[in-house]
């Protein structure tokens, strides 16, 4: 029987490692220009946590949780990143040592849904969260910020939607101006929206359900019953957004998965490259409740998560640099030794180096370092080790030298830092 991963899980293969690398490498850098530092929160935390943070009527909590009962401790695999982070901010009183804090992460979370081209029950998700700061400044620089990193990895035809929750007041009449909407249209609504309805109304503005998106068209909007205060900050965003340049659709129906949101709520989606219908590659809001909720002081926060598996499928399949390698073939035991000795110096000059110790045919020996891509291929024998010297063949030019034993290191150094074609003077 074959072994297979668990259902959503993927195995990502030293092939497609190196655009992780990539995006990784860029995501750091510009989160880091931008003032954040990481943190790295445990990938279990307690079932409890989510379900204050992210609500317990949510598609989430509901429904996408991998958990585990572990003595009296309910355990679940974190499905975001947000919610760990608030606990690790309010559980070491950051606040009291920095009045904002600018913190970011980058690793897997789990849900269980169908897997599907962009879904997938582990993911990767990047993320990163401002605390202490209200907004909307900071709101409009950290969509600006995504704008910039998206085109950065090359990714193009960007669609950034913003809306506005409002703070509990809004929230609470529009709630009641849904209900009241939706109310004579009940038996229209699918099953778990009409559930929803009693609990937690604005989630039916989330369902896929074909039944529940044709019962909300014509609801009325959370723009309408914004309170002044609300207002005020929605027209800031609108306002900053429009300074930076940032082009966005306001988006009314948006509200995403998660009840922590007020205020500011946004998403990113993309057309590009291979995402098909599972399009948005970064969601976030603001959640200005949620670090109180948790215990800590009443501080204002705002975050955001990009799926990397769908920001890869979005960026542009880039030729990967080209590794200049060396591959070493001894031929016989005692040139074997050589060889090892031989690795260890390139690689202690920095030279990714390889040397195949199994014995065989110089034939088979060169098809391998063709096979891996190797620039360079030092061959040694009985008569070179005798010789003192050892023969210096470049795979991509189709030249070779012998070259003196002690001076292997700094020729093999030169030929890399010649590029193919730039013919080199045999010795
Ligand atoms: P969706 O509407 O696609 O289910 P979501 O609202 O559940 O997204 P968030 O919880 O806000 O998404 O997560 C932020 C980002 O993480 C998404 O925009 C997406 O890029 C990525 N993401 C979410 N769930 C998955 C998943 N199961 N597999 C891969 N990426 C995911
Ligand atoms: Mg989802």
């Amino acid at each position: 029987m074959t072994l297979r991963p668990v259902k959503g899980m993927n195995d990502i293969l030293p092939d497609e490692v190196g655009r992780w690398h990539e995006l990784e490498a860029v995501l750091r850098r510009e989160l880091e220009l931008s003032g954040y530092a990481e943190i790295r929160t445990p990938f279990l935390e307690s079932l409890d946590l989510f379900v204050r943070s992210i609500g317990d009527t949510t598609e989430i909590v509901e429904k996408q949780m991998f958990s585990f009962q572990r003595g009296d401790e309910t355990i679940a695999l974190r499905p975001e990143g947000t919610a760990g982070v608030a606990r690790a901010y309010v559980g070491h009183a950051l606040h009291a040592k920095e009045p904002v804090s600018r913190l970011y992460y980058l690793g897997p979370m789990f849900r269980a849904e169908q897997p599907q081209r962009g879904r997938y029950r582990q993911f990767w998700q990047a993320g990163a969260e401002v605390y202490g700061d209200p907004g909307p400044g900071v709101d409009a620089e950290m969509i600006d910020m995504l704008v910039g990193i998206l085109h950065a990895l090359g990714i193009e035809n960007l669609e950034v939607c913003v809306n506005s929750l409002g703070s509990q007041g809004t929230r609470a009449r529009y709630r009641e101006a849904l209900r009241a909407y939706l109310e004579p249209k009940k038996s229209a609504l699918s099953e778990h929206a009409q559930k929803r309805l009693e609990d937690n109304p604005l989630r039916i503005l989330d369902s896929k359900n074909p039944k529940d998106r044709d019962a909300v068209q014509g609801a009325p909007s959370i723009l309408d019953l914004l309170e002044p205060d609300d207002l005020a900050h929605w027209e800031g965003l609108k306002r900053a957004l429009t300074a930076l340049g940032t082009p966005f659709v306001v988006s009314p129906e948006l509200v995403r998965g998660l009840d922590y949101y007020t205020r500011t709520l946004f998403e990113i989606r993309s057309t590009a490259g291979e995402l098909g219908t599972q399009n948005a590659v970064l969601g976030g809001g603001r959640y200005d409740g949620m670090v109180e909720e948790l215990g800590g002081p009443k501080t204002p926060a705002v975050g955001f998560a990009m799926g990397l598996e769908r920001v890869l499928l979005a960026m542009p399949k880039r030729a990967a640099a080209e590794r200049p390698r060396c591959f070493i073939a001894p031929l016989g035991e005692r040139a074997a030794t050589e060889a090892l000795l031989i690795a260890r110096e390139l690689r202690q000059a920095g030279v990714p180096a390889l040397a195949d110790t199994r014995g065989g045919s110089l034939k088979s020996l060169l098809r391998r370092a063709d096979s891996i891509g190797a620039r360079l291929c030092l061959v040694l024998g009985d008569t070179e080790l005798e010789r003192g010297v050892v023969a210096l063949k470049d795979l991509v030019e189709k030249s070779q030298s012998d070259v003196p034993r002690a001076e292997v290191v700094a020729r093999t150094v030169a030929a890399l830092s010649r590029p193919p074609g730039s013919a080199a003077t045999p010795a």
